[in-house]
């Protein structure tokens, strides 16, 4: 983790993370308190922050519309009644359709043909970038849903650079799923104005609509040419400028869904993209522009989750190059085995769930293989050991919410705590204890898991856990 030699001991650093890294929809925006910020391991003498980005704990029921002002008002150009509105929703769906088509059949013609020729230059510059980018990126679907019940209002057609004589913002949905990795496709809304020219109808802009609360979902391949490394059980998506970080992580793909495996089991997919941003931009559109995400080396992102399902839409660990780049080989799968660990238990662990438990089991097994000694993985805690005696409690979730040195120590101590139940339950035990504690929606659910599963209650966990890390560390 550390070149030898080197005293100073692994800095952790605060995590700020608790905003939404997915759609701006008012279900994530109400469902603030159900995104976590987590792990926060910094190795060698870089800060080096891991975050776990989640969705909220289950799907809402229905479609969750985005928080759109001007939802549903009249549009400022809709001439024709219901007729033309019909067909005015049947040429933007045929439209679309031939789109997607166009882009999985590698058909650039056909694909701009969907763009306003009269559209501002940049904007047809940028969309057939967008598809050439996507060259290398394997696709197993992209499709586009038109819901024309959730329009927005559009702007004034004499706004844009060659008026058009229609504009329409109905709601678009782009689903799509990476071949390789994705069991399940993910969805994500698209801030789309269509332009009506005579008969035909385009795709005028994708930014147009951001003043109403709609705006569009960027991939990766909306910053620039994506290179593609596929591994046996995965993909790594990024940028010829990172290449170098893109391949040293395909290298450590393989071996390190094989080692989330061997403590997990195999009852998740076991397919992970990893995406390593090319740029500051890149990396804030895929994690969060409200997130924080300078000194992160990774983070662990879903769109959707239902843990009454096991559904996890659009499961990506998304590493930060300037951060990452630095790291040794050891350190970086640790960050790779952390991230991992969150997307394999995803399904599993709602958001009541103890963070003590959910990150101490992520760094349980990041760390488990690293040859990394315990007294270089928990400096924090050892000197508190010395200092102060053993934990009287566990780390609380606000104590995740900490910075410095005492968020430093949580998720220290959650390491040591779940590295000692695994001790004493062994690892299938303690994978049971996870799925029991993760599924824990009260303290009290905590408490029956432990006496049922490691036969201890929290006080007697707490004390023997001490008497663990005095024989460990003192
Ligand atoms: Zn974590």
């Amino acid at each position: 983790m550390r070149s030898p030699g080197c005293a100073a001991p692994p800095a952790r650093r605060p995590n700020i993370l608790l905003v939404p890294g997915g759609r701006p929809t008012i279900g994530r925006v109400q469902a603030f308190r159900t995104w976590r910020g987590c792990f926060v391991v910094a190795l060698l003498a870089v800060i080096t922050m891991v975050v776990w980005v989640v969705g909220p704990i289950s799907r809402q029921p229905g479609p969750v519309l985005p928080r759109e002002r001007g939802a549903g008002h009249p549009e400022r150009s809709a001439p024709g009644g219901r007729a033309a509105a019909s067909s005015r929703e049947y040429e933007l769906t045929r439209l679309l359709q031939r789109r997607a088509e166009a882009l999985r059949t590698r058909d650039e013609t056909v694909f701009m043909a969907s763009v306003d020729p009269k559209a501002s230059t940049r904007f047809q510059r940028k969309q057939r970038m967008l598809f050439r980018n996507l060259r290398e990126v394997p696709l197993a679907e992209w499709s586009y849903r038109l819901d024309a019940t959730a329009t927005v209002l559009p702007p004034d057609p004499g706004t844009l650079p060659v008026p058009p004589d229609e504009l329409w913002a109905p709601r678009v949905v782009l689903s799509y799923a990476l071949a390789g990795v994705d069991t399940v496709p993910t969805t994500r809304v698209m801030g789309y104005l269509f332009a009506r020219r005579g008969d035909s109808w385009y795709l005028t802009s994708d930014t147009a609509l951001q003043e109403q609360g709609r705006s569009t979902w960027r991939g990766p391949w909306d910053h620039g040419m994506v290179r593609v490394v596929p591994t046996d059980s995965g993909l790594v998506l990024g940028h010829d400028r990172n290449l170098e970080l893109v391949h040293r992580a395909a290298r450590m793909l393989d071996d390190s869904i094989a080692a989330v495996t061997e403590v997990w089991g195999t009852g998740w997919s076991r397919r992970i993209g990893v995406v390593v941003p090319g740029s500051r931009a890149e990396l804030r559109a895929l994690v969060s522009p409200a997130y924080a995400v300078d000194g992160i080396a990774a983070v662990a992102v879903a769109d959707e989750v239902d843990t009454t399902t096991g559904r996890v839409e659009g499961p990506r660990v998304v590493l930060n190059t300037q951060t990452a780049e630095p790291l040794s080989d050891s350190a970086l799968r640790v960050v790779l085995e952390h991230e991992i660990t969150h997307i394999a238990t995803r399904a599993d662990t709602v958001e009541a769930a103890p963070m003590w438990m959910l990150e101490g089991f992520a760094d349980y097994v990041g760390y488990r293989g690293s040859g990394i000694p315990p007294e270089r993985i928990a400096p924090d805690l050892i000197h508190r050991l010395r200092a102060e005696g053993p934990p009287t409690t566990l780390p609380s979730d606000r104590d995740f919410r900490l910075s410095g040195s005492r968020l430093d120590l949580a998720y220290q101590q959650s390491w040591s705590v779940v590295r000692f139940l695994a001790r004493e339950l062994g690892e299938r035990r303690l994978v049971e204890l996870y799925h029991r504690i993760a599924g824990s929606r009260s303290p009290e659910e905590v408490e029956e898991a432990l006496q049922d599963l490691a036969g201890m209650d929290l006080a007697e966990l707490i004390e023997s856990w001490g008497r663990y890390l005095l024989r460990t560390f003192d």
